[in-house]
């Protein structure tokens, strides 16, 4: 008989092949392909039309593993018509290698074996009164959203949900924003189960990969925990997805195949037909919309633990007071600092801002360093001695030739986090500080540094956003956002969002453990209304403004976007060829082409980047239109797009 087979690799179509074994959609097979032979599906449509002389191969073997599901099929298939990529593409997230497709011994998931513990955590009658609302028994998809501020115990009400339906004998999966899958959350998971959760992320082995591919596939492990990727794995009975954090941009795989985890895993329950639960402290303008439409429930957590109370706001404003040059640390921050120290409180400067300054020019020629393969300014990195490009890792030291005489002499403009900590370090010589960023965190003792800060070992920190992801510091009652610079909206439509969500996390951060804590704002900015909105404790304040601005300009969630990046090695050839691209598809598409404009970045990794971006009606008719459109467009050699659903970035 004939069957249609689905192949990982760059097609949209399943090929057909011959076969004397029974086989039915959704098996996994062996099939010859060109001179390799590959994993592949039985897919449940035949290519549409197959106009080829090719001769049809035979199937090689049907392998042994429980045959994936229709409805993850039909998962499959809206995923890439949604997103734009060749189904092809889509089944190698499923397949990962060709190779993970194994029999395993049983013996290999004893490790993940359920076996629920009695536990003495009781909820508390807010918790009780949110599991009720979220309404799990009910086995059919709905969207719930769990919202509560951090800390006040939204990870407990889940659990219990998740238990509820692992006792019925389903799967759940839990999906965490890659960086929030720290040892932490699986000891609060093993001490709320007493069992070992699968984790799935991009850093496991191969070996594990295999192991929990299969245990899934076999439906002998219940849950798992994982990123963006653990969305793709070939559960048997699922029974529950849990998007803890689902404001939290990294959903968005932004390079190579894209695609939004959290909306993806909607759209995965809805097929399954199962509920999904979205936890947060300050939903995504998307959810917050889709909550005041009635379309998804919503209970909410107000009370912290132990019942301590949010920290206090104060704004500090820069521009009466005189700052000594080389500075960024106000007088009246200086003494509110001393006071928190004596009282044993723990102190975080914020500067998202890593290394020592974002911008090195020469006093003589006033020449900036620039990256050579992207169109930005290399930041001084003063620990390690060198520039570095942020983007692409371009490495340069700090000496030049000046194009005047002699050497550049160089003036270093704007702070990074080690300037700061240059700054605090003056300020406060007796007291121990540390750098928490990406450069200082992860490196092996990193586990050491942590122990330390949470014992109130090191009483400062300067800190980027990455200390705003999740971490429990039991003594930070006093933040300094050293500069709340909510300027650059301007090219960033979700700029202000992002600041919001930021904001909150980090807030969430202080006073965790009832003694009173504050966090003070540094700006320039006489307008201080927006940095009201954005650090108001209730953050619907924020999100009505939002959406109304979002509504009267027709920006998503109101309107869907699709940003097409053309990119090239030769700037004029690829400018002509996006005057050529747009000339081609406007009219033919459904919805507004606007562009083509230079990227922000405008070269990166070598290659010049123009943006096109198009505008409609949120209907799957604008993205089959597009891909349709696409298909037909020759692109000169040299010259290549990108297709980005729903965008996030626009760099
Ligand atoms: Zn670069
Ligand atoms: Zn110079």
């Amino acid at each position: 008989m004939k069957v249609p087979i689905l192949i990982p690799n760059i097609f949209n179509h399943p090929f057909t092949y011959d076969s004397d074994l029974k086989l039915k959609e959704g098996d996994y097979v062996t099939v010859p392909f060109g001179k390799s032979k590959l994993t592949g599906v039985v897919w449940n449509e035949f290519e549409k039309k197959t106009n080829k002389n090719f001769a049809i191969k035979k199937v090689l073997r049907k392998l042994d593993v429980p045959s994936l599901k229709k409805n993850t099929i039909k998962f499959l298939n809206w995923f890439s018509e949604y997103n734009m990529i060749p189904k092809g593409m889509v089944l190698k997230l499923l397949l990962l290698s060709s190779n993970v497709v194994e029999k395993i011994s049983s013996e290999a998931y004893e490790q993940f074996k359920i076996n629920i513990k009695q536990n003495k955590i009781e909820l508390s009658k807010d918790q009780k009164s949110c599991l009720k609302k979220m309404n799990v028994s009910n086995h059919e998809f709905r969207v719930h959203v769990l919202q509560g501020t951090t800390g006040s115990g939204k990870t407990m009400v889940y659990f219990e949900a998740l238990k509820e339906i692992i006792n019925k004998d389903f799967q759940g999966l839990i999906l965490l924003p890659e960086i929030g899958l720290t040892g932490q959350f699986q000891n609060k998971f093993i001490e709320f189960f007493g069992f070992k959760p699968a984790v799935w992320h991009s850093g496991i082995t191969k070996k594990n990969k295999k192991i929990i591919w299969s245990g899934i596939a076999n439906d002998k492990i219940k849950v798992v925990i994982g990123a963006r990727s653990s969305l793709f794995l070939p559960f048997k009975k699922l029974g529950i997805i849990i998007v803890d954090e689902e404001h939290d941009q990294s959903y968005k795989q932004d390079e190579g195949v894209t695609y939004h985890a959290r909306d993806m895993a909607i759209s995965r329950a809805s097929f399954e037909n199962i509920p999904i639960n979205l936890i947060t402290a300050v939903p995504s303008i998307e959810t917050y919309q889709n909550i005041k439409k009635g379309k998804y429930s919503l209970s909410k957590l107000n009370q912290r633990y132990l019942n301590a109370s949010l920290p206090n706001f104060k704004i500090i404003k820069l521009n009466n007071t005189k700052l000594e040059s080389q500075s960024w640390i106000s007088s009246e921050i200086i003494e509110k600092v001393k006071l928190h120290l004596e009282k044993k409180d723990q102190v975080l400067f914020f500067l998202n801002r890593r290394g020592f300054s974002p911008h090195v020019l020469c006093k003589k020629c006033f020449s900036s360093y620039t990256c050579p393969n992207c169109s930005i300014n290399l930041v001084y990195h003063k620990k390690t001695q060198n520039l570095l490009c942020h983007y692409c890792g371009y490495k340069a030291l700090l000496n030049r030739d000046c194009s005047i005489e002699g050497k550049c002499d160089f003036i270093f403009s704007g702070p990074g986090v080690e300037r700061i900590s240059e700054e605090v370090k003056k300020i406060f010589p007796s007291e121990e500080t540390i750098i928490f960023s990406s450069d200082t965190m992860n490196k092996k003792n990193s586990l050491e540094i942590l122990e330390k800060i949470i014992n109130n070992k090191i009483p400062i920190l300067i800190g980027t956003q990455l200390i705003s992801k999740g971490f429990h510091f039991p003594s930070l009652n006093c933040i300094v956002v050293v500069d709340i610079d909510l300027s650059s909206q301007g090219h960033d439509l979700r700029g202000a969002e992002k600041n919001l969500q930021l904001y909150h996390q980090l807030s969430g951060r202080a006073g965790r453990t009832g003694k009173p804590a504050t966090v003070y704002f540094q700006t320039y900015n006489l307008d201080t209304q927006m940095i009201s909105d954005i650090t108001n404790k209730d953050p619907d304040i924020f999100l009505n403004k939002e959406l109304e601005i979002r509504r009267e300009n027709n920006l998503p969630p109101f309107q869907r976007f699709i940003a097409i990046i053309i990119t090239g090695r030769n700037e004029i050839d690829l400018e002509r060829e996006a005057y050529k691209f747009k000339g081609f598809i406007e009219g033919v598409v459904e919805g507004k082409v606007l562009g083509p404009v230079n990227a922000p970045i405008f070269r990166l990794k070598k290659m010049f980047r123009i943006r096109l971006l198009i505008r409609g009606r949120k209907s799957m008719k604008m993205q089959t239109s597009l891909t349709n459109t696409i298909q037909k467009f020759k692109f000169s050699t040299g010259i290549k797009l990108t297709v980005d659903v729903d965008p996030i970035n626009f760099n």
